[in-house]
């Protein structure tokens, strides 16, 4: 568009702080795969998060990878995912040949329906050899895989129970969480691992990368052993598993480091903007995501649901302020559309018809967002 200054755009980064000189200082350095820069990205991560390990890698999809073989995946084993949710959680499960049973979304919170899930595993699987099987296909279910979703959080501990009496490897997919808390706990920490996003959309940005975090060294030590192609110490090339090349890069860390340095006040402008269209835009409570008990949120992103999605999106768009849809429900995607899918009402599909995201850049100013709200009101009472 030519006329930025009165386009709004969905989710831009901000990148107005030490990112160019720390990335500058990167590329002086000469060192570009590893380096400092990396070395203190994650270890502001870990500060941040109170993890005792992150590991930086490429992207929030090669950490979802990475950490489901950790967690021992394997070959035609089942990993249960919610349906609500971007297609890399339900991908990453399918990169090593096995499939999701997509499990449906609350209609308040729209994160994984513990209940539901709860009551699948219940009726639907046995315990053999210390592992959970599903009855109608003797598939063995490996791991689950709860996403925070917008940075909202399921119940983590009633998770983590249900993961243990199921025998279930229980990895969080807190791609957009960060900086998310439940019960003075960070998102990501919960799990034997977490994983985070650092696409360009997300609350902070490499551009494009990630990261695992672990409490435990032995799976921190797999993680990079893995990430930089499960390579033998010394100098010969030997490597004696299936190692990917999964690394974060250390210019690419430099501008992490510098995003972290701004980390608190990027939420603190999230949740700015999610009070904000709370207020103005007399919205009802079920058409706001009920954030769930003991979380607090990063408010990633705002979402509200509208009978006429995609009116309100065609005339946002008209008016030059840029929204979208939220993500279709994983089951009805072509890969995954003979996969396992448990719903009692489908409410995946129902957040994703009336589902409106609305600009929530860090960069947003407070007349964009008067811009916004009224356009809203203005829809809503026509
Ligand atoms: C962004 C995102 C991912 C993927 O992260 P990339 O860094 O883009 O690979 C995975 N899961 C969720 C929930 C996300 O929002």
């Amino acid at each position: 568009m030519s006329d930025s200054e009165s386009s709004i755009p969905l989710c831009e980064p901000f990148l107005n702080g030490n990112e160019i000189k720390y990335s500058g200082q990167a590329i002086a350095s000469n060192w570009l795969s590893g380096g400092e820069f990396l070395n203190l990205f994650e270890q502001q991560l870990a500060d941040f998060t109170n993890s005792r390990f992150a590991i930086g890698v490429s992207s929030g999809t090669s950490a979802l990878h990475i950490a489901l073989i950790i967690a021992g995946v394997e070959e035609g084993d089942l990993v249960l995912v919610p349906d609500l949710t971007f297609v890399a959680t339900a991908n990453a499960v399918k990169f090593l040949k096995a499939d999701p049973i997509l499990i449906d979304v609350k209609s308040d919170s729209w994160v994984l329906d513990l209940d539901l899930l709860n009551e699948f595993l219940e009726s639907e699987t046995y315990l053999e050899n210390g592992y959970c099987y599903h009855k109608k296909t003797r598939r063995r279910i490996r791991a689950v895989v709860p996403v925070h979703l917008l940075g909202n959080m399921c119940d983590m501990e009633r998770l983590l129970s249900i993961g243990e009496l199921y025998h279930l490897a229980v990895i969080e997919d807190a791609a957009c969480s960060l900086g998310s808390v439940q019960n003075g706990r960070h998102s990501g920490t919960f799990g034997i691992m977490g994983t985070i996003s650092f696409n360009s959309n997300k609350i902070i940005t490499t551009g494009g990368g990630g990261a695992v975090l672990t409490d435990d060294e032995q799976i921190a030590k797999k993680v990079r052993f893995l990430i930089t192609q499960a390579k033998s110490p010394g100098i010969e090339y030997h490597h004696s598993d299936l190692g990917y090349n999964y690394r974060l890069v250390n210019p690419l860390a430099a501008i992490g480091a510098a995003q972290m340095e701004q980390l608190e006040r990027f939420i603190a402008v999230k949740k700015k903007v999610y009070n904000f269209y709370c207020n103005e835009l007399d919205l009802q409570a079920d058409q706001i995501q009920r954030i769930e008990a003991g979380t607090d949120s990063n408010h990633w992103h705002f979402v509200t649901l509208v009978r006429n999605s995609r009116e309100l999106i065609r005339f946002l768009g008209n008016n030059r302020v840029e929204s979208r849809p939220v993500w279709l429900p994983i089951h009805e995607l072509p890969i995954f559309s003979k996969d396992i899918y448990i719903s009692q009402n489908n409410n995946s599909k129902i957040i994703s018809d009336r589902g409106v995201m609305l600009p929530c850049s860090t960069s947003i100013t407070d007349g964009q967002l008067e811009k916004v709200g009224s356009l809203v009101r203005e829809f809503n009472r026509r």
